[in-house]
């Protein structure tokens, strides 16, 4: 059932309470990367183009219930006023007396973003305090979803909060854009439909594999996910990344792909190294071949690069999620760099989830030549799961 969004609720002169995504990264108290913030623009301004007061709400790192100095919202407001050449109101605090005037006594076209929500326990575990959302929600008339990152969580200002708001929970723009965009390669995909997962941990990601290999034509696995892979297959791995406990599903996975006739893309070889840094020494290997005793998988190689490349070139839709390699240092950046450059050069619908492809994308400059990037890496993964998210469930319907 499709799900309420801006465009479905009369905001004119209404309190808005608008659930986002604000956890930007902080280097010495600054923002180094204000890219959420700008992402919210679209439905900031909308709602206050219709004359509506906004109340903003977010969490910012991981304080664990406690307030934490180093992470409040400040630095958040003053970005956001800059972006808007406005004034935004800081609260002391999410709830609370002082904090409920300042909602109250906000105007039409005002902006007060509240602090830190995960200052409170009952944020990430509404049971502990089911009051905290009714909190949250007093005094608003309208509940907005723009937070598609956290919808995978059932936390008290992305889920519990939606029943304070009956007929008027609704999704934001940048959490309809992500709907749309995931939703459309999981029910009608253009194929072929490849995807390229990567990344370090197949436990987080053994889920979506599973529920890929229902929709794609074609999988290909780089990053440390593909050592459990190898190891599964009996190689010698030497001193490689792998998931022991996951061995056993990595065979279910290249059996399902057996049946169901998908090709398994594996590195064909791999840029090892004999120490986790950058400058350790290293050795192309060929995957037909183990991995010396002392050395560990870092990147995939050149003749992988060159044979995804081709095969690449055909797909109709391509979804990627993680690096190919360590990524991070730059000289094993070049399996992810070479595949993003790809990527962007293909004729497709192409989507890309996972704060580090994103950031490898971000960091190329070619951000602008994908179809659509997610600001969600766990949530985009559990989307395509599940075919929704309990934060998106939550949403009134149309
Ligand atoms: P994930 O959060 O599971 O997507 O993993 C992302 C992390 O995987 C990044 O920090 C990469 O450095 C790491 N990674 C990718 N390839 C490897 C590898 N071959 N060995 C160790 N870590 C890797």
């Amino acid at each position: 059932m499709e799900k309420m969004s801006l465009e479905n609720i009369d905001l004119k002169n209404k309190k808005v309470l608008m659930r986002v995504d604000f956890n930007v990264p902080l280097q010495d108290g600054k923002i180094s990367d204000d890219t959420r913030i700008k992402e919210a623009l679209k439905s900031i301004k909308y709602i206050l183009d219709k004359n509506a007061s906004l109340i903003l709400i977010s969490h910012l790192g991981r304080p664990k219930g406690k307030k934490d100095s180093a992470l409040c919202l400040k630095p958040v407001a003053k970005r956001l006023s800059e972006l808007l050449n406005q004034d935004v109101k800081m609260a002391p605090d999410c709830i609370g007396d002082e904090t409920q005037k300042l909602k109250d006594s906000l105007k039409p076209k005002e902006i007060l973003l509240l602090e830190n929500l995960r200052f409170y326990e009952a944020e990430e575990k509404p049971q502990k305090d089911p009051s905290f959302a009714e909190k949250l929600a007093k005094g608003c008339d309208i509940f907005v979803n723009d937070a598609f990152g956290t919808a995978h969580r059932k936390h008290s200002s992305t889920y519990t909060i939606t029943k304070y708001f009956p007929k008027k929970s609704v999704a934001g723009f940048l959490m309809q854009k992500e709907i749309d965009a995931f939703s459309q390669i999981i029910k009608n995909p253009k194929r072929p439909f490849y995807a390229i997962i990567g990344g370090k941990k197949i436990s987080s990601k053994i889920g979506v594999l599973k529920s890929l290999l229902e929709k794609v034509d074609a999988l290909f696995i780089g990053g440390a996910m593909a050592y459990t892979f190898f190891k599964s297959m009996g190689k010698n791995v030497g001193k490689s990344l792998v998931e022991d406990d996951f061995i056993k599903e990595a065979q279910e996975i290249m059996k399902k792909c057996k049946e169901k006739k998908i090709n398994l893309y594996l590195p064909l070889d791999i840029v090892v190294a004999n120490d986790f840094k950058n400058d350790a020494k290293t050795i192309i290997i060929d995957t037909q071949k183990d991995i010396p005793e002392d050395f560990e998988g870092m990147d995939i190689g050149p003749k992988t690069v060159k044979k995804w490349t081709e095969l690449l070139k055909n797909a109709k839709t391509i979804l990627w999620n993680g690096p190919l390699g360590v990524f991070e240092f730059e000289n094993f950046s070049k399996g992810t760099n070479e595949i993003a450059k790809v990527i962007s050069k293909i004729k497709c619908i192409s989507i890309i989830g996972g704060g580090d492809s994103v950031a490898a994308i971000n960091k190329l400059g070619i951000a602008d030549k994908f179809t659509h990037i997610s600001t969600g890496g766990g949530a985009s993964l559990e989307y395509i799961e599940f075919g929704s998210l309990p934060g998106i469930e939550a949403l009134s319907v149309k």
